[in-house]
């Protein structure tokens, strides 16, 4: 058989084992070291956020950003039910419920659909909003630019403003990412909403092994919240401790990974564009393919790339063509099983969610990693063409 093509894996070319081996040199490889300070006031810089907090992963970032934002027991959260289940989970981490809405053609929350949500089936007294049917305050809402397309955030902050709702960006996926359009021209994904969330996981456009970040322009809360990832400790002699807190710092080890692949994020964004075009000229539009594109107002980092399979009575199912790439050594993978089905969410409300069950059954993520070659890419083309 063929080498296997993975769909997602990490790509060093930089100045990764440089920086990875400082940090052994200097002994200085756990939570305190200065690649974490350098990695954070990097990542704020290329953001366009004044403060950044280093984190364990994506989901212990999210997690505290939610209890920054004073989400509690009985509060609702808005969350969108096509995304990977980690943002969810932290909001039950905070004690707090979800409240899932469909997506859009992007595979992003409707943000029409929460609007419609919130003056239908909800009640403003012009500082809080509450849901008519639990009774329970919503206090912040939880957009995931999918797969790196950004979500229409312009409407979205607006729709915030209006009902005082706190916005937390889940943009794990979508590091670099930009708007190119309106309001928000220039700026990036995770820096627009009152706290973005990054994640540099293995398979993310770039990786420190496992780690997070969060960006915010509030610095109070920017200084609070390392203080809670930091064990919430006062001080270094006598460990003093006057709120719980959590041991969901970054090491030295990767951040030293993190700067170096920082370093390499606007290239990595170049080669997947250009990666995608090459996919998209070969099989858009091919007997009832179509690619999932990023928004008209955006440039997207393209960390995936989505197939939508339309059968026709010719053509496989998506989960036939999945079989039969697999068998071939290609890896690819459908979308997330919707979490206002999984099983510790069920019961939960979800609000009119159509889009999403059509996209559950037709989208399947193809190849898309960094090191991709284009005779691996032609591979993967002539392959779902057959
Ligand atoms: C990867 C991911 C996370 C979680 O990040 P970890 O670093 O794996 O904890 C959260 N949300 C989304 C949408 C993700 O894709």
């Amino acid at each position: 058989m063929d080498k296997i093509i993975p769909l997602s894996v990490p790509s060093f070319q930089g100045n990764e084992k440089k920086y990875v081996d400082e940090t052994i040199v200097t002994e200085w490889v756990s939570t305190a070291g200065s690649f974490v300070e350098a990695f954070e006031k990097k990542i704020s810089e290329y953001n366009g956020s004044q403060n950044a907090v280093a984190c364990a992963n994506g989901t212990s970032a999210l997690h505290i950003t939610l209890l920054e934002s004073g989400v509690s027991q009985n509060d609702e959260v808005i969350v969108p039910a096509v995304t990977f289940i980690a943002p969810i989970n932290t909001v039950r981490y905070a004690g707090a419920q979800p409240v899932f809405m469909d997506c859009d053609d992007h595979l992003n929350i409707d943000v029409k659909k929460v609007e419609q949500f919130i003056e239908d089936e909800c009640d403003f007294d012009g500082n809080s909003l509450k849901n008519r049917s639990s009774k329970r305050a919503i206090k912040a809402i939880l957009p995931v630019h999918v797969f790196g397309h950004p979500v229409d955030m312009e409407y979205l902050m607006d729709l915030a403003q209006r009902y005082k709702l706190t916005v937390i960006e889940d943009a794990t996926e979508s590091l670099g990412s930009t708007y190119t359009m309106g309001k928000y021209k220039g700026k990036r994904t995770g820096s627009i909403g009152d706290y973005g969330c990054y994640s540099f996981n293995g398979n993310k456009i770039i990786t420190t092994g496992g780690g997070g970040m969060i960006v915010t322009d509030n610095a109070k809360a920017a200084s609070h919240m390392h203080y809670l990832t930091n064990q919430a400790k006062d001080d270094d002699v006598y460990f003093i401790h006057h709120e719980v807190g959590f041991n969901y710092r970054m090491t030295n080890l990767q951040a030293a990974l993190g700067l170096a692949q920082l370093e390499l994020l606007d290239k990595y964004i170049e080669i997947k564009r250009r990666n995608f075009q090459r996919y998209r000229s070969a099989l858009d539009g091919h007997k009832g393919l179509f690619f999932i594109e990023e928004p008209e107002y955006s440039r997207s980092n393209y960390w995936f790339y989505t197939l939508v399979v339309e059968r026709d009575q010719y053509s496989l199912s998506r989960d036939e063509l999945l079989q039969k790439l697999s068998e071939k050594g290609i890896q690819t993978r459908p979308l997330w099983y919707l979490n206002h089905l999984q099983k510790p969410y069920k019961d939960c409300q979800s609000y009119k969610i159509e889009k999403a069950h059509w996209f559950y059954e037709r989208v399947l993520s193809i190849p898309c990693s960094v090191g991709l070659r284009e005779e691996e890419i032609d591979r993967v083309v002539s392959e779902i063409k057959h």
